[in-house]
């Protein structure tokens, strides 16, 4: 689960963390009140959409030369004038595919003098199965391209649970982000505060892009996103309230009150399956005959009919869906269950696009019998391969 920034910022200050004052708004009206609450005469006026790359993002309805998604204003007039111009907009970034996200909030903080932008994040390092922090002193920018280009400018530092985060870690990050005097001193109190909100909300992620020097010499933390590892969520009442629901695709939500697992992606194959190790599978074989999946949703095992058919109509849902491939291997989940659950949904929602079916292991004959009886137009398939170049070729 993603929150927004200035929750993020919120939910870090409670641990201790320095971050600017700043007043979230949801309409123009509010603009005023919020920046007279902050010191001036340097504010930043934020939309708040669950996508970075946000300051580089383009607003749809404003000309091409306006001013992205996160601005410096420097009274409280301008901050105005600027909430007026984004809120309710659609913001364009990397992150948020070409139909952008609606900026139905704004966060209006207390601006900084900056003297560096920095890179922290903290995340689950599967290699060592350890929590680690990731720095560079590239911070602001993409750091995806400092990665790609010069990825020796990005250091980690693997944190060991039972010691948490000791001097010397603290020394290697401070000395990673090449940090002196005051800002050292304050990264002695932060990379712990960091890993201690990291382990204890169990966040899967924490990325602050950039943590800046001020001019003052202290840090800060200037941007927050934050992701929570979902299966830990029911601990977190506090948390569990932070989620946005107009910010999540309305799929996954519905996916989520099924407890089905649903991915959107980009392409227009809609995939049935049932297991995670099926579904990559599934979607790299329909990448290999030319075409991209649309989704992918995974019933797991042991699924009713009736959530089998939530499952299909979900897929179905999506407009981008031109075919859609249902591959199920029937282990603890039976096959005959699958038929019923797809002629059931087809019966409701009807079928507007090919249908290939994939159905193997228990109960298979039955299966493909009630698909057979249905009289829907199911194609068939043998095999993965098999499938995955018919529902191609359907496609065209
Ligand atoms: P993102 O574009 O979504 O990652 O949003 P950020 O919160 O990282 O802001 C983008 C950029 O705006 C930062 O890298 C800074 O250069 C600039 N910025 C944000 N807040 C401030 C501030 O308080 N003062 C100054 N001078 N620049 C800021
Ligand atoms: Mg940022």
């Amino acid at each position: 689960m993603n929150i927004h920034e200035y929750q993020a910022k919120q939910v870090l200050k409670g641990f201790g963390a320095p971050v600017a004052e700043g007043v979230p708004i949801t309409s123009a009206d509010q603009a005023e009140a919020a920046a007279k609450q902050l010191p001036g005469p340097l504010y930043v006026v934020k939309s708040q959409i669950h996508a970075g790359g946000r300051g580089k993002g383009k607003f749809k309805e404003l000309p091409a030369d306006a001013k992205g998604g996160v601005r410096l204003a420097f009274s409280i007039e301008d901050v105005i004038k600027n909430a007026q111009e984004m809120l309710g907009n659609t913001l364009v970034t990397a992150q948020t595919g070409d139909a952008g996200k609606q900026v139905n909030r704004l966060y209006i903080e207390d601006g900084a003098d900056i003297a560096r932008e920095l890179y922290c994040s903290l995340l689950v390092d599967r290699e060592f199965g350890r929590v680690s922090f990731v720095v560079s002193t590239e911070g602001g920018m993409d750091i995806e391209a400092v990665a790609h280009d010069t990825p020796e400018k990005i250091k980690s530092v693997v944190i060991d649970p039972a010691a948490g985060v000791t001097d010397a870690d603290v020394a290697a990050i401070n000395d990673a982000l090449a940090l002196t005097g005051e800002a050292a001193e304050d990264g002695k109190s932060l990379f712990p505060i960091l890993y201690k909100a990291f382990v204890e909300k169990d966040m899967s992620m924490l990325e602050i892009n950039p943590l800046i020097v001020m001019e003052n010499g202290r840090l800060r933390v200037l941007d927050a996103k934050v992701s929570f590892d979902g299966n830990a969520l029911f601990r977190h009442e506090d948390i569990k309230e932070l989620r946005d629901e107009t910010e999540e695709d309305a799929k996954e939500i519905e996916a989520s009150k099924w407890d089905l697992a649903y991915v959107a992606l980009d392409g227009n194959i809609g995939c049935m399956v049932n297991g995670a190790g099926l579904a990559m599978a599934t979607m790299d074989i329909i990448k290999l005959y030319g075409k991209e999946p649309a989704n992918f949703c995974d019933v797991g095992g042991g699924a009713g009919k009736e959530k089998v058919a939530a499952a299909f109509k979900i897929i179905t849902a999506d407009p981008k869906v031109e075919g859609i491939l249902v591959n199920i291997f029937g282990g603890i989940m039976k096959c005959d269950v699958i038929a019923e659950g797809v002629v059931a949904a087809v019966q409701e929602v009807g079928l507007k696009v090919p249908l290939v079916v994939r159905l193997e292991g228990t109960n298979v004959e039955l299966g493909k019998k009630i698909l057979n009886e249905s009289g829907l137009a199911i194609t068939a398939a043998d095999d993965l391969d098999d499938a995955a170049q018919k529902i191609v070729a359907a496609i065209g």
